[in-house]
């Protein structure tokens, strides 16, 4: 057979078999035997097998033979003389090509320079004459081998090498994807679960509570009841004792109340910093409530030793009900929310029934909306900026440490900074977007609160601009309504325009659960804002669900890594593998990775030593208004490289 029907035949081969729904959803053990049969077979050769390659690149271990002249009934393997593990220092030339080559192409295998080691102990005794291998790589390090053997010699020929090339690069693709669903799998995790008590987070709160309407609605009967437990004076803890008490406190009551025998409890959450949720589903409630509440109050408040300190602990406590007091998981939380906040105005340790009467924060939330909405009419909101380095420059932290009081001396300009809205109310003071978006959501304004964002941010570009200062790149976080509007790449192009502004100085931030929906919309609405100059990064990675399909398939140059994951680093493992797998999966897809909430040293060291290529967070600046972050990180910065 000619060389490129041959070429043919093989690609085809493989292509059938790993593209084959069996073969996808098999285990990893059954894809390797079918793939080193397949490979023995097409090429005819007698000993097919697969090794990994230790972390360390000091050991391979076999990890699956094919062998043609052993039938099953002979296991198990007779030839003792064959090690299933191989060591670097009997084999360093083996090891060393292992490293650098995509094929070691030793047809005489017993003389071959790197493969010359195995003759005495593994190729005699087996008879084995020719080899040929191919290492697997994950991204650009080796991360194992196949090898392929024959006991009479055998010239390799082209088709043959480029084949085996492929075989081994499907298990690269293999490797990658289960490394992908491990993440996945921890990744799951962290977006159900709370990390410190272990208890179930708001999101599967919203879910169970979901779940439990639609059963009440199907049956037409049932109730249940929503408890809001909020601890009280847990910030005194926290700014008296440190947040390592107030975390342990946390961890403490979670555990009592996970402990807490009660008819009908159903899911115990923790939703936010010291406040948890209960669901207690059954019958008529009201009577039951008060036996309920103090069952709680009774559990939670003995006090409580922690780091050799006494504590004692109250608590408020919101109650509302389904269906009464809202028909959905949202208006129950809203409700629930109402009722505690109520009860602490009451003072410490009280409890609140919701009530048609507790329409406070309702009432106060239609206010907001309408102040809002005249703020983005009115462009009244502002913009803060916050810088982003790179890490292999010198940052203002580390040029603090070099040359005291004159931080920026030295320090090198930011690449870029975020802009974050912020919005001064009359009587409130400056609301952080924590204290507004969900207002701007409810109210149907997040598209024109990022026009309006935009607008400001062009307007400090062209300011600057007629002041001589150079600013870096912006980066915009855009919300999904934006991104979910196809006149988006438009409105942008148009107010671009009218400040004269040029798309590529700035870039958009999109959050992973915006980009959840598989639309075609969304896609050509990405890939236009792309094609205008502007780059695009996921924000907050590793909350969502994205699929690494989906990664490739959208327009993104750019992942930041949400600070959750940073906080804890380098202390806790979880975190680091995480952080660490989307480094990887970052470097896969050829994305650079900023990393958010940058607070510390430890932080920093950490994540230059993982060659995260962007840094960001409060160990360089807080978000400043435009005024302080020009004179800051701009001017006196040329000042500073001037003098
Ligand atoms: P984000 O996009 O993840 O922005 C980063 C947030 O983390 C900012 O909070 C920033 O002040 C804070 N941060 C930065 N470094 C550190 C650190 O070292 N430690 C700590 N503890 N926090 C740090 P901010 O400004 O409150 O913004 C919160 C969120 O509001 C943003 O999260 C973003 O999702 C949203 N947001 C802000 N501005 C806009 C906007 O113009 N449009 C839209 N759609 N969303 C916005
Ligand atoms: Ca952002
Ligand atoms: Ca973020």
């Amino acid at each position: 057979m000619s060389d490129s029907r041959l070429f043919t035949r093989f690609h085809e081969q493989l292509m059938q078999l790993s593209h084959s729904a069996e073969f996808i959803n098999d285990h990893r053990e059954q894809k390797l035997a079918a793939l080193t049969e397949l490979c023995a077979k097409a090429l005819g050769m007698d000993r097919v097998s697969v090794w990994q390659l230790s972390h360390g690149h000091d050991r391979l271990n076999r990890e699956h033979l094919f062998d043609r002249n052993r039938r099953p009934a002979d296991a198990p393997a007779p030839d003792t003389a064959e090690p299933p593990v191989l060591y670097r220092s009997d084999h360093p030339r083996y090891f060393q090509q292992l490293e650098k080559a995509r094929l070691i192409d030793a047809s005489h295998a017993q003389t071959h320079s790197a493969t010359q080691s195995f003759t005495a102990n593994y190729l005699i005794p087996l008879g084995i004459q020719s080899m040929l291998d191919a290492p697997i790589f994950d991204g650009a390090r080796p991360s194992g081998v196949i090898c392929i053997e024959s006991l009479a010699l055998h010239h390799w020929t082209l088709p043959e090498l480029s084949f085996v090339v492929a075989v081994a690069d499907t298990i690269s693709l293999i490797n990658t994807q289960e490394a992908w669903l491990d993440s996945k799998r921890k990744l799951e995790y962290v977006t159900r679960f709370d990390t410190l008590t272990g208890l179930a987070n708001l999101n599967s709160l919203r879910d169970r509570m979901g779940y439990l309407i639609s059963k009440i609605r199907r049956r037409k009967t049932g109730r249940f009841a929503l408890l809001w437990l909020d601890l009280d004076r847990l910030k005194t803890i926290n700014d008296g004792l440190g947040p390592q008490v107030g975390d342990a406190v946390i961890a403490e009551v979670g555990r009592r109340l996970s402990d807490l025998k009660l008819p009908g409890k159903d899911l115990l959450a923790r939703i936010g910093g010291d406040e948890f949720a209960l669901i207690v589903d059954h019958g008529p409630l009201l009577d039951a409530l008060d036996e309920l509440v103090n069952r709680i109050r009774q559990e939670i408040e003995p006090p409580l030793k922690i780091h050799g300190q006494h504590l004692s602990l109250s608590a408020s406590l919101g109650i509302c009900e389904y269906p009464d007091d809202g028909h959905d998981a949202e208006s129950l939380l809203r409700s629930a929310e109402a009722a505690m906040y109520h009860a602490k105005q009451r003072g410490l340790g009280q409890t609140c029934r919701f009530d048609s009467s507790i329409q406070t924060t309702a009432r106060s939330r239609f206010a907001m909306e309408r102040e809002l909405r005249q703020a983005i009419l009115n462009e009244a909101l502002e913009v803060h900026y916050q810088p982003i380095y790179s890490s292999d420059v010198r940052t203002p932290a580390s040029a603090e440490a070099l040359v005291g009081a004159e931080a920026l001396v030295g320090a090198e300009a930011p690449v870029s900074a975020e802009a974050l809205v912020r919005w001064e109310h009359p009587d409130r003071g400056l609301l952080t977007p924590i204290e507004f978006l969900e207002v701007a959501r409810g109210a149907g304004l997040m598209y024109e609160l990022g026009s309006c964002v935009l607008r400001l941010v062009c307007r400090h570009l062209q300011q600057a601009r007629a002041r001589q200062a150079k600013l870096p790149v912006i980066s915009v976080n855009l919300a999904s309504e934006q991104v979910l509007n196809p006149k988006l790449p438009d409105d942008i192009a148009s107010i671009c325009q009218e400040f004269g502004v040029c798309p590529s100085v700035l870039h958009f931030e999109v959050t992973e659960d915006a980009i959840q929906g598989d639309s075609k919309t969304l896609r050509t609405t990405l890939n236009r804002i792309v094609a205008a100059g502007s780059e695009l990064a996921i924000d907050d990675f590793g909350t969502g669900y994205s699929s690494l399909a989906r990664l490739k398939s959208l327009p993104f140059s750019k992942i930041k890594i949400d600070r959750s994951f940073i906080m804890d680093i380098p202390d806790d493992e979880d975190d680091c593998a995480i952080t660490l797998s989307i480094l990887g999966l970052a470097r896969g897809l050829g994305l650079s990775v900023v990393a958010e909430g940058v607070e510390t040293l430890a932080h920093e060291q950490w994540l230059r030593a993982q060659h995260c290529e962007f840094l960001q967070g409060y160990r360089y600046s807080k978000p400043l208004p435009f005024e302080a972050f020009l004179e800051r990180f701009i001017l006196n910065h040329a000042t500073a490289i001037r003098t």
